[in-house]
């Protein structure tokens, strides 16, 4: 059965377009979340798709979603893989892989934008913005694993968002394939009131409403100088403080992080002398930089400590991706069972100190470690990154483990009034807690799926909109 709907897909898009190779299948079959991490380690059957499509053109892209809605095959797109929320998964299913997705054009100076496929990925983008004195500034962990249409699909948010804005900040406007095969491109306008933004329903969308096909986007001229400043704090509540003296400040200020005392140990790996407590890293871009980072290290308080740890932040800034991988494939310091996951939430800084106890003393009870820190700022509020690590006995410990921090964390986080994601998204990991965050909108997000997606084919069971 399998096989004769797969040959009706190769008779639609042509063999070229189409890989059966069980390698290239397994490789689509998952993410990088934790459980998907464990699930490879431990050895486990996974469940790959039946085919992965590689369309070149939105043209093709609409083919295929008619061909699976002919076929009521289900589809889940896939950028990088890198989701850490299980965004990625199923049975039954095709990959719509995007790679071929891979143009930039030249950027419009005058406007400042750049019109990119969504398979772009992040270091593709930076070469291409680079070569012209521009860069986007969205900068992720995972921007060299990653594509522009992930970050878009899961309303991603980059390191540099007190300067930059999350990636909602950045899209200028997007072309989108729905479900059936019809294409839909918002106007690129600087803002507009012409109803309902229904490009902006693709933005957090996890591919559950169709797929982004191309995105226009807000380019910076690259800054040539950067002021970086360190401070220390005795409390971490004190360190939290002076993010929201930053947030509200008029000081633009292009990074903001705070560490708590535990996860400054991890941030500070590798120093020769390293500084214990809470730690304030900031950096201002542009001609009066020096001038705001001075203002803004009398208005955060705290010691002064060597700027260089922030120059060292800078240089060692995805090097998550590596000791994540590392540590979850069994070979890094937690020993061959570890368990590794992050947990990021928001909340408004009314709540976000409650938060951060609540948070990191329910977890600590199940965890041989949770650190935090303080990663997004805004004027109301801020992301809580928490990190997590336990040496387990087993793989299955291991998983236990897994799925008590989760429902712990997630419960604590709404219990303390906060947001169940600031930006890894929802995928199949979180569902559960989806309605509960949503409330009443959880039934128009249903509705959403319902009138573009009758069947129910984009990727089934991801926003906790029911598997087929
Ligand atoms: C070590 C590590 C660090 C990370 N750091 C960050 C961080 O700093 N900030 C952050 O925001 N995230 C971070 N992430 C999470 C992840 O990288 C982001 O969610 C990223 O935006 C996913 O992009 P991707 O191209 O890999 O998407 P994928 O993983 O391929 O897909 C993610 C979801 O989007 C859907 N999708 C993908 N492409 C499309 C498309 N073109 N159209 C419609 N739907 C699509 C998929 O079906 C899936 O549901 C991190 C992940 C890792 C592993």
């Amino acid at each position: 059965m399998t096989a004769a709907i797969v040959e009706t897909l190769i008779a639609r898009m042509g063999a070229g377009r189409v890989s059966l190779d069980p390698s290239d299948l397994e490789a689509h079959a998952l993410d990088w979340s934790s459980r998907a991490l464990l699930a490879r380690r431990a050895g486990e059957p996974s469940s790959p798709p039946i085919a992965v499509v590689r369309p070149h053109d939105a043209t093709e892209v609409a083919c295929v979603l008619e061909w699976a809605g002919e076929t009521d095959t289900p589809v889940i797109p896939f950028g990088g893989g890198s989701s850490v929320v299980e965004g990625i998964g199923g049975s039954g299913h095709i990959v719509v892989d995007l790679s071929n997705f891979d143009y930039v054009s030249d950027v419009d100076t005058r406007s400042r934008l750049v019109t990119v496929g969504a398979g772009v990925t992040g270091p593709q983008l930076r070469t291409a913005l680079e070569s012209s004195g521009y860069l986007l500034g969205h900068e992720p962990q995972s921007h060299d694993i990653s594509t522009v249409g992930g970050w878009v699909a899961t309303r991603a948010c980059g390191q540099l968002s007190a300067g930059y804005g999350g990636i909602e900040a950045l899209v200028a406007g997007l072309e989108a394939v729905l479900p059936g095969g019809r294409t839909i491109r918002t106007k690129i306008a600087p803002r507009r009131s012409v109803g309902p933004d229904i490009g902006a329903l693709m933005l957090g969308s996890e591919g559950v409403l169709g797929i982004v096909t191309e995105v226009t986007l807000r380019v910076t001229p690259i800054p040539e100088i950067r002021m970086d400043a360190c401070l220390r704090f005795d409390h971490m509540r004190d360190a939290i403080a002076a993010c929201r003296a930053l947030a509200q400040s008029r000081l633009s200020p292009t990074l903001v992080r705070a560490y708590d005392a535990e996860d400054t140990v991890l941030l500070t790996m590798g120093l020769e002398d390293p500084p214990t407590g809470p730690l304030l890293l900031m950096s201002f871009e542009g001609d009066d930089a020096s001038v705001r980072a001075e203002a803004a290290v009398s208005l955060a308080g705290g010691e002064r400590l060597d700027d260089s740890i922030v120059a060292h932040w800078w240089s060692h800034r995805n090097a998550a991706v590596g000791e994540y991988t590392k540590n979850m494939s069994g070979a890094g310091l937690l020993g061959p069972h570890a368990m590794i996951d992050t947990m990021e939430v928001a909340g408004t800084w009314t709540v976000l100190r409650d938060l951060y106890h609540s948070m990191k003393e329910r977890l600590g009870e199940h965890a041989d470690f949770v650190t935090c820190h303080v990663s997004h700022i805004y004027p109301d509020g801020a992301c809580l990154y928490f990190t997590l690590g336990k040496s387990c006995t087993d793989d299955e410990a291991a998983a236990t483990s897994n799925e008590k921090w989760w429902a712990i964390g997630m419960t604590a986080c709404l219990e303390a009034g906060g947001t169940i994601s600031h930006h890894h998204g929802i995928g199949r990991l979180r569902a559960r807690w989806l309605p509960d965050e949503l409330g009443e909108s959880f039934e128009v997000l249903r509705a959403v799926k319902a009138a573009l997606d009758p069947q129910g084919i984009m990727n089934p069971g991801a926003l906790g909109l029911a598997p087929r």
